[in-house]
Parts: structure tokens; sequence; C-alpha cells
């Protein structure tokens, strides 16, 4: 069979549900970066079926399945002789990874995937959230957000990169979410009285949400806090992280904001509540749920049943429980009204997410967000150091921090202080093995505009 002949002649929009399923199972073994249009021909995977004869089976089935009609084109036949494969044979071959997954967003998760399976240098890195943040602009334009609205939801979650893909576009706007990302959802963020403008930003029976999840590496770093007590920043954010599990930790926050007089002030007027929320990453697909609490209204159940769909819709065929891949930390202000998941369009393991702590503009990042970027940096969390790493020295690669802003003498000031207040970023940019980017947010049209 001229297979690559064939392969020429058949569209990715020819093929049935559960041959599109199959090649997706091919492509998510062998990892290949393609963008895949319905228009494309499925030519580039000639050579792959030339090499490996378990790969070239599977293409043979899809081919002849296409070839034949296989229930949609009665008026072709197979050429070849053979019957089409039945449909048991995709049922077993098929990749669980993409099923009841929308076909536009099986697209997007399949040129997704190479950024799991390496670190990107800083150029590909800035091209990659330049060309993602496409995306958000069109949306802009078609619904524009309101910059009036008030707080309904504040979220202090973990800067984690797997928590990506918990909220869509029109969350921020239709249930007023505010998500403010620190490494252990700690919210101790919010202590300083700097930091109260937040709270008065609140509306009356608004929430305030404590989102953590499994698998937490700040929680992970309190329980062996010692051999971190070379890194300043570190040391002084674990401290706030209750080390005994992730939910105690999400207790332990729950508790801290309870004391915090700025909450207190603003909740008596307006009565605001407290909530506890967990992303599991150990179920397939990953969950969000809100902890029990005697606090949860039946508003706040409608949040936990739309955050849950999203998490688990955009993160289909994901094992979060496994590893964190990310190529930029993203710090953003609080003068940009949504967050850099949505600006950058981005799922799990695409970036860490940090807010600056410079709600009362103060034009100041803050202790508690270096720490979250430092954790990002110096992936103290798993074995994933040890493959970035290599990458870095077999690619010549380097890391990425992006700084968010609608004000760009603001984003000065955070390099300044990022340089000053933290030793691991500085030797990092010395060395040359970071790159810090500025990138300044146009909040009416959504684009970012980027310096570097
Ligand atoms: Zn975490």
């Amino acid at each position: 069979m001229d297979m690559r002949n064939l392969l020429k002649n058949i569209k990715l929009g020819d093929l049935a549900h559960d041959e599109t399923e199959a090649l997706y199972d091919i492509l998510y073994e062998l990892e290949i970066d393609h963008t895949l249009e319905d228009s494309k021909t499925l030519e580039f995977l000639a050579d792959h079926y030339l090499k490996n004869p378990i790969i070239s089976k599977k293409i043979e089935a899809i081919v002849i399945s296409a070839q034949s009609g296989y229930n949609r084109h009665p008026k072709t036949h197979s050429t070849h002789g053979q019957n089409p494969p039945s449909s048991s044979y995709f049922e077993s071959n098929s990749c669980k990874l993409f099923k009841n997954d929308s076909l536009i967003s099986k697209l997007n998760r399949m040129k997704l995937l190479p950024l799991y399976k390496r670190m990107l240098s800083w150029e590909e890195s800035l091209d990659t959230l330049r060309k993602q943040n496409g995306l958000h602009v069109q949306r802009m334009k078609e619904n524009p957000l309101s910059k009036s609205d008030k707080i309904k939801y504040l979220m202090i979650i973990c800067s984690d990169a797997r928590m990506g893909g918990l909220f869509d576009y029109n969350d921020f706007r239709a249930r007023g979410i505010h998500p403010v990302y620190v490494a252990g959802n700690i919210s101790e963020v919010l202590a300083s009285k700097k930091m109260w403008d937040v709270f008065s930003k609140l509306a009356p029976e608004s929430a305030v949400v404590i989102v953590g999840h499994s698998h937490c590496g700040a929680v992970h770093c309190a329980k062996q806090s010692q051999a971190y007590s070379g890194h300043k920043n570190i040391s002084k954010l674990i401290e706030h992280v209750n080390p005994e599990s992730e939910t105690e930790n999400v207790k332990q926050q729950m508790e801290v904001i309870s004391k915090n007089p700025g909450f207190i002030s603003e909740s008596k007027k307006k009565s605001i509540r407290i909530l506890g929320a967990f992303a599991n990453f150990d179920s397939h697909p990953p969950s969000f749920s809100l902890m029990s609490n005697q606090n949860i209204m039946r508003l706040d159940k409608a949040l936990e049943k739309k955050l849950d769909f999203n998490f688990r819709q955009s993160n289909q065929g994901q094992d979060l429980s496994q590893k964190q891949y990310a190529h930029a930390v993203v710090i953003n202000g609080s003068s940009v009204p949504s967050d850099s998941r949505e600006i950058f369009s981005c799922c799990a393991n695409e970036i860490f997410c940090v807010s600056a702590s410079d709600f009362s503009n103060s034009k100041k990042l803050g202790a508690k967000s270096i720490a979250s970027a430092e954790m990002a940096l110096l992936d103290l969390l798993d074995e994933h150091a040890i493959a970035s790493a290599e990458y870095s020295v077999n690619n010549n690669s380097t890391r990425h921090i992006a700084l968010l802003h609608t004000d760009l003498s603001v984003i000065n000031k955070w390099k300044s202080e990022l340089m000053e207040k933290s030793e691991i970023i500085f030797q990092a940019v010395e060395r040359g093995g970071l790159h810090i980017s500025s990138m300044i947010y146009n909040d009416l049209t959504g684009e970012v505009f980027i310096i570097s």
C-alpha cells in the first residue's frame, strides 16, 4: 500500500470520531509537535508509518477505515480488499485522553502536548504567550470586561502550574471572581494594612475562598522547612503554611483570614463569608470541590459545579498528580482585570501564576510574591527539576519570568525589586539562566504588548 499517497488524500476532517481518537492516540504516543487543522492531510504520519511497526498498524487501520467509507461515505470502496477494522479496534486502542472533549479543544490540547514534555527557551516561551494572547483579545472584542464590577469571590489560590483550567473568560465577569495567586494559598498575603484595599472591593454577601490542592509543593516544603532555611523569602513564606496536610493548610488559612482585622471590619458591614475549596489532582480527570462548611450557600454550589466542570474539561486526560511543567512564571498586577491563565489561554502545566501584592498602588511586588516566583524557579517540588535542568544544558535554554501590568514604570520597579530582594533570581539572571520579560496589558483590548 502506498501509504504516503493515501495519507496525502485523507484529511483530518474526513475521519470519523473513532478514527480521530485513534489518531490522537498515535500522536500522543509520538509526542509530535503538529498543528492539526481539519483541512490538513495526514501525510505527516507517513514517516512514522514507515519507521515503527506498531504505529504503522494503527495508521493502516485508520487509513483503511477512512478509505472504505466506514459508515460515512457509502459510495467509496476499499481498494485493497480488506475489511474495515471493527469498532472494538478503536475502543481498545483509542486513548482515553480526549474522550468527551470537543474537537476544537482536542486540537488545542494537541498543540499543547509538546509543552508538557520539555522546557522551552525564553524566546519560545515568549512567542507561545504572545500567540496565546490572541484568543483573549478575541474574547475581549466580543465581550469586553467591565471594570467596575465588585468582587463576589476573592479566591486565594496556590501558584502551582497545575491549577490551570479552573476559570473560563466569563467566570471573571459573570461570577465576579478575583483570583489571588500565592504559593501555598496563604491568606497571610492579605495581612498587611496596605493590602486591605482588596477587602473594600468585596460585594455584600461575597466570599473569600481559600483554594488548596493535592501534591502542594509549599506544604511539602513546610514539612522540610529546615532544608529551605537558606532561602530567605521562601522560608518566610512557608512559615505560614501548615505542614500537616494540604487540607489542614486550607483550614489554617481560613482561620487566619477570619482573624484579619481588615477582613473583620468589612465582613461585619457586608456579611462576607469564608469558604475552603480543594483541587484534587489524584482523581481522573482532576476535580474541584468546596470543603464542607456551614457558610456554603446555593450560589456557591453553582460556582463549585461550574469550576469543577471547567477544571475537568480542560484537563481531561492529564495526570496532574505526576508532573508539574511550566515554561514561564507570570506575575501580574492587580491593575490587570483578568488572570494570566485567561490572558494567555493556558490550561494546567503551562505557566506558574503569581499575583503581585500591589492592591494599594504600592507599586511593590511584595515578599510573598517574590517567594512564590522563587519556588516556581527552584522547582523544589519534584523530579521535573532534573528534566528541565538537562534540557537547559542541552538546548542552551533559559528560564523565563514575565511581568504583566498596565504601567511600564511599575514593571521597571518590580524588576529592580526582584533583583535586589531575590538572590536566586539575581544569580540566575547574572548567569544568563533566566530572562525577565516586561509585558504591558491593554485593559481595553486585552492585548499584551511585549517590551522584551
Ligand atoms: Zn501548591
